[in-house]
Parts: structure tokens; C-alpha cells; sequence
């Protein structure tokens, strides 16, 4: 199989991650979860009392060691040797992570080993700015966007399984806060690239979704 490099970008919520991964199955390929370095970044400066500002967080820059490792369970997410896999979905790394992406030096060390994890095998990203930013040159962007109220329902849902106390109405604001803090970022903020198809997945499936860009996929190769 030729090697192909797929970007998929979208808000909070919209199913990037779980979409992305089943498609990277069906082709053998590898997901990269991009959002894992950033929220391993807040969860570095939460656990070492760290303020999550440009100021603050600069000097500490050079301490985090990031690492990706795979095995049967899929991407796991390795800070300074400690595995944050779980800790990294919390809710304070959740918040934390939105507020440390506005941070462009934070951005550039993530970049660079997102784009160095693309150079050699083919994969199939996700994130705010990857068709923009990260891979531009990517063989398949795709923006993947769903309404607030649906993909606050859909995350409800995911937690409310995972047994995870929460409200409705605060995962709503949870996700406008990203929604906002993501697109109104002066550094590589979350936009759909020109040359990347909108897929609206309010009203389709997970399956549906998943056939539509494995179809996209297929066509490339
Ligand atoms: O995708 P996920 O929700 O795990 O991402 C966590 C946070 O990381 C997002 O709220 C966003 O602010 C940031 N992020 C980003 N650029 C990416 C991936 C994630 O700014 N490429």
C-alpha cells in the first residue's frame, strides 16, 4: 500500500477519535491522537503545580518528554516514562489542555513530534490544525463537525458508560469553552482547511461516517 497521510480536524466532541481510530483499522494503519500530547502537557503542569501560562510553563518546556507507544490497546500516552493514558482523560486535563494549546511554543515542540510520526509510515491524524498546519500537504483532509447539543449528547453519553458522574449542561459548557478557546486562538487555530471535506455528522452514524471516509480513502489508493 502506498503511504498516506490523513488529517482529520473538528471541534471537541465531533467524533474525530473514535472515527479516526476504527478507519486507521479497517486500514492498517496508525492513529495519532494529537490531542493526547496537549492534554499530557496540562497534566506535566498540574502534577508539578505549575501554572498553565506562556510564562510559566516556558522554562518548564525542556522537562517534557513525551512518548507514543502502541500495542493492543491502541495509543499509549507516555509522560516523562509514566504511563498518563487514563490521567489524561480527566476533567481537569480536559480544561487544562484547551488552555495550554493557546501556548505557540507548546504548539511547536508537539508539532514536531506529530509531523515526525507522519514522515515515515502512513497515519491517520487527528486534531485542531492538522490539515492546516501540521500536515498541509496531507493525501485526505477531512473536517468533522456536528452540532453543540448533539456532540455534548454524544459525550454525555461516552462518559455516563464510562460510570463517570457528570451533568449534561456542563459538558455543553466544557465544549463551547473549547469551541472557543480552539478557533479564536491567534496560532494555528481550529478552522477547516480549503481543501478539506466537511462532513456534518449530526445526523449520520458512526458507521455511516466511518464508510464515508474509508470510501475517500480508498479512492486515494
Ligand atoms: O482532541 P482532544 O479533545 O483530546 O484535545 C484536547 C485539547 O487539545 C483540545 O481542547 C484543543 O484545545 C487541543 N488541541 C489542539 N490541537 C490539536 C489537538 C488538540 O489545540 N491538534
Amino acid at each position: 500500500m502506498k503511504k498516506v497521510n490523513i488529517a482529520i480536524d473538528g471541534p471537541a466532541g465531533a467524533g474525530k477519535s473514535s472515527i479516526s481510530k476504527e478507519v486507521a483499522k479497517r486500514l492498517g494503519i496508525v492513529y495519532v491522537d494529537t490531542g493526547a500530547m496537549y492534554r499530557a502537557c496540562a497534566v506535566y503542569a498540574l502534577e508539578n503545580g505549575i501554572e498553565i501560562s506562556q510564562e510559566a510553563i516556558i522554562p518548564h518546556l525542556g522537562d517534557i518528554k513525551i512518548d507514543i507507544n502502541y500495542n493492543e490497546n491502541g495509543q499509549q500516552i507516555i509522560l516523562n516514562g509514566k504511563d498518563v493514558s487514563d490521567r489524561i482523560r480527566e476533567q481537569d486535563a480536559t480544561i487544562g489542555s484547551s488552555k495550554i494549546a493557546v501556548i505557540p511554543e507548546v504548539r511547536l515542540k508537539l508539532v514536531e513530534l506529530q509531523r515526525s510520526l507522519a514522515e515515515s509510515k502512513s497515519v491517520i491524524m487527528d486534531g485542531r490544525d492538522i490539515g492546516t498546519y501540521v500536515l498541509p500537504n496531507a493525501d485526505l483532509k477531512i473536517f468533522l463537525t456536528a452540532s453543540v447539543a448533539e456532540r455534548a449528547r454524544r459525550r454525555f453519553l461516552e462518559m455516563q458508560q464510562k460510570g463517570m458522574e457528570c451533568d449534561i449542561k456542563d459538558v455543553e459548557r466544557d465544549i463551547e469553552f473549547r469551541d472557543k478557546n480552539d478557533s479564536e486562538r491567534e496560532f494555528a487555530p481550529l478552522r477547516c482547511a480549503e481543501d478539506a471535506v466537511l462532513i456534518d455528522s449530526s445526523d449520520l452514524n458512526f458507521d455511516e461516517v466511518c464508510d464515508k471516509i474509508y470510501d475517500m480513502v480508498k479512492k486515494i489508493l
